[in-house]
């Protein structure tokens, strides 16, 4: 396969028109925060200052909380189903129209590239909108009795990897069910929150239904531990979750957390090779692999090792890094240098434990925050590489020779999110499906994401479902 060179094609940077500071989003409005304490986010790719950010203190949370309990008292649990769906049609509409912009503002302050934020990240966020739209007026037909409640005030906490998305998951279920909210987004990763938020004004959304406050961990701690809320919603990390869990324990607070995952992605000898590494990449390249499901780690039946790993050196040898903004972009920038520190210091340590390191060449830009696909083979299960999440562009691969070891080595990790299992035989991938204790599998795909299916983990993947039917559960009173 060889690597053919294209003229760069960025999509233009001049749709977004960026304010040079933001305010809090409280109550309907853009107001300053009472701290007087601002932070800047930057673009990844190009360490290029975007924008300033109002840092929220404990009385912005609780300003944002009481805004958030007064539209929920007097207007947004009041209003019947159908017109709240009206509200929700609106805003999916509205990101639909202003994806182009939303793809590009993402890109810039994610560093992921625009194919994915064009492609996948805001359609699945207007996709989600559409889809809980479509409950608002059918509550009472979700299996969850008559006449379902809402619960009241939701706090949300996101992550960076796929801001504008995250805030779709949590959002959309809760206003359908008749919830107001609070949400933070990542301090790396605030600038289609706050576009989010002009959407909200935009479809005349009711005051304080939605409100948005940015900041970094302490903001999401005054937001998660504030009396006020009745229900905490959580995407991050399995250490951020467990802290949240603690804090929440013996309160009325309704929780579910979206933690970590060391996914198995799980290719046996009769599947499709060329499909498989397909699968494999956008399992671990996908997103520079800042992915909770990704398939980090890669178990190959040995029968298949030689093959697949030849195939997959030469796939990756055509992955294009660099520019964000550029169609022909494959893998972006790393979303910032702490994260690109914990990935090079786990590389590090699985090259000091004995496994082999591996990276097609691949120039990395000067500026900014980057780091190369990278495989380790001669990876066994005691290596860190294989247990801990690095949550960057790192596989690691495994083989093994029956299902039955192939089971016992994907389940074999504190996590229970996702994994990918690839092979002809329907029996085989219903015998694997039923037995790995994961939330999600893909059958001869990976990364496969829908409003209407269910996602969430086992074990420290954390508790809880978003998305679908089930999903619906986390914001009623059931
Ligand atoms: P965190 O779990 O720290 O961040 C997730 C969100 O929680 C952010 O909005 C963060 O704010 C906020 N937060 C941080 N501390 C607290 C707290 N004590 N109480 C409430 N909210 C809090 O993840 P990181 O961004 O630090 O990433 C660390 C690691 O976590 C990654 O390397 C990766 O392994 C994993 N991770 C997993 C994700 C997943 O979806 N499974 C997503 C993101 C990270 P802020 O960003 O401002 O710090």
């Amino acid at each position: 396969m060889a690597k053919f060179e294209y003229a760069p094609a960025p999509e233009s940077r001049s749709i977004v028109s960026l304010r040079e500071s933001y305010g809090l989003f409280i109550d309907g409005e853009f107001t300053p925060g009472a701290e007087d304490r601002a932070f800047k986010t930057i673009s990844p790719a190009s360490e290029e200052v975007l924008a300033e950010v109002t840092e929220a203190g404990p009385a912005d949370v609780d300003r944002a909380v009481i805004a958030a309990r007064k539209a929920y008292e007097s207007t947004w649990s009041r209003l019947p189903g159908r017109e709240r769906a009206k509200y929700l049609f609106r805003i999916a509409r509205i990101v639909q129209e202003k994806a182009r912009e939303l793809a590009v503002l993402e890109s810039l302050d994610n560093g992921k590239p625009i194919r994915e934020s064009r492609d996948v990240d805001i359609p699945l966020a207007a996709a989600h909108f559409f889809y809980h739209a479509g409950w608002a007026d059918k509550l009472e037909y979700a299996g969850y009795g008559p006449a379902p409640r809402p619960l009241g005030v939701a706090g949300q906490v996101i992550p960076w990897n796929f801001p504008l998305l995250m805030l779709a998951w949590k959002i959309a279920p809760a206003l359908a069910c008749g919830n107001t909210v609070v949400l933070k987004p990542a301090e790396t990763t605030p600038l289609t929150a706050l576009a989010f938020a002009e959407i909200c004004q935009q479809a005349d959304l009711p005051p304080g239904v939605v409100n948005i406050l940015t900041g970094a961990g302490e903001t999401g701690r005054a937001l998660v531990t504030h009396p006020g809320i009745d229900k905490v919603a959580f995407t991050g990390s399995t250490e951020v979750g467990k802290e949240i869990a603690r804090a929440c324990a013996a309160t009325r607070k309704k929780v579910t957390l979206e933690l970590g995952g060391k996914a198995a992605n799980i290719v046996f000898e009769d599947a499709p090779l060329d499909q498989a590494v397909e699968g494999i990449v956008n399992g671990i390249f996908f997103n520079q692999g800042h992915v909770c499901c990704a398939g980090s780690r890669l178990l190959v039946q040995e029968s298949a090792y030689e093959d697949v790993l030849a195939s997959l050196r030469r796939r990756l040898a055509t992955l294009r890094l660099g520019d964000p903004l550029d169609k022909n972009t494959d893998v972006g920038a790393i979303n910032s240098a702490a994260q690109l520190a914990k990935i090079r210091e786990l590389s590090e340590v699985g090259e000091a434990e004995g496994a082999e390191r591996w990276s097609p060449p691949c120039e990395l830009p000067v500026k900014g925050f980057w780091f190369p696909p990278t495989v380790f083979t001669g990876v066994s299960q005691a290596h860190r590489i294989a247990r801990e999440e690095i949550f960057g562009p790192v596989l690691s691969v495994l083989t093994f020779r029956t299902p039955a070891e192939a089971l016992e080595k994907a389940n074999n990790t504190p996590y229970g999110l996702s994994a990918g299992v690839w092979t002809e035989k329907g029996s085989l991938i219903l015998y694997m499906a039923s037995r790995l204790r994961v939330g999600v599998v893909w059958a001869n795909t990976f990364n496969k994401f829908d409003p209407a299916a269910p996602f969430g983990g086992y074990k420290e993947s954390g508790y809880g479902r978003e998305g679908g039917r089930q999903g619906l559960e986390a914001y009623l009173d059931v």
